[in-house]
């Protein structure tokens, strides 16, 4: 399946209003395989970010709202937004059926639909962004604007802050630093270790909109790679960012946050700013 082409498209493109970031978590078993080792420490992740005082929008994988309900709870209890991602991440992405499918699930769990959604390894392709807009879905967070595995290098989607597509879906992207498009999210931020990422911040600057997205296992330590699925060279990177033989990266996290505090960014919701931009981007009468 192609990635979404924004020559298929009526894209405009809009500019925040400050600075501002989008803390974002992909819930979802570990390594795309089927331990959740990963999910059972989701409680250490969100008493990180209370302590961080960070607010989070996570896209939950569709089937958890059907067998890990608990895990829904604890994040609603804990102030976090909680939107859809793909339904089975053990398939390369959603079609049409299993997005309407992730859709009842958490419509089941969490008594309103999904207004937002994330693709599988952010690869939205023209089916599913027809399905988004046919369930109803205001909002989108899935195109990753540069290089790296699933990103979308058309040139389009790296211009302005967000998009609105087609007049309807508004679009969220993940990000990526501007001159260099490589994705700042916390699996490549571990990747390339504190002291090249100091580097890229004397050369490449960050997006005005932040959508920094991150998974269990980016944050936890755990003894599920060796089994999972991926493809060998992924195993030796995710290896690689776990060589310095910490158990946890939660200040790799707050090192984050602080520096966008620092910098002046907003710390919100995608589901906040969707409902502060809403009036720049309502549909044209
Ligand atoms: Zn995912």
């Amino acid at each position: 399946m192609q990635p979404l082409d924004p020559r298929d498209l009526a894209l405009e493109a809009f500019a925040v209003a400050r600075p501002t970031a989008l803390i974002t978590l992909d819930l979802e078993p570990d390594y795309g395989g089927r331990c959740q080792a990963g999910l059972d420490r989701l409680g250490d992740l969100l008493h990180h970010m209370r302590a961080l005082g960070a607010p989070l929008t996570a896209f939950v994988e569709g089937r958890l709202f059907e067998t890990r309900p608990e895990l829904c709870r604890a994040l609603v209890d804990a102030g976090a937004e909680v939107q859809l991602h793909c339904y089975d991440h053990t398939q390369p992405g959603d079609t049409p059926a299993t997005l309407a499918q992730g859709a009842a699930a958490y419509t089941a769990c969490m008594a309103v639909a999904p207004e937002g959604y994330r693709a599988n390894g952010f690869r939205l392709t023209r089916e599913l962004y027809a399905a988004l807009l046919d369930n109803g879905f205001g909002w989108d967070s899935s195109i990753l604007p540069g290089i790296g595995l699933g990103a979308n290098p058309a040139p389009a989607f790296r211009r302005g802050d967000y998009f609105r597509l087609d007049g309807h879906l508004i679009e969220f992207p993940v990000a990526t630093w501007r001159g260099l498009p490589l994705p700042f999210t916390h699996a490549y931020r571990r990747l390339i270790r504190p002291a090249a990422e100091a580097a890229l911040h004397r050369f490449c600057a960050l997006p005005r909109l932040v959508v920094y997205d991150m998974h269990m296992v980016d944050l936890v330590r755990t003894g599920s790679l060796a089994g999972s699925p991926l493809p060998a060279y992924l195993k030796g990177l995710y290896r690689l960012s776990w060589r310095a033989g910490e158990s946890d990266s939660f200040a790799s996290l707050t090192d984050a946050v602080e520096f966008l505090r620092a910098r002046g960014y907003a710390l919100t919701t995608a589901g906040a700013l969707y409902r502060a931009i809403a009036h720049v981007a309502a549909p044209a009468a």
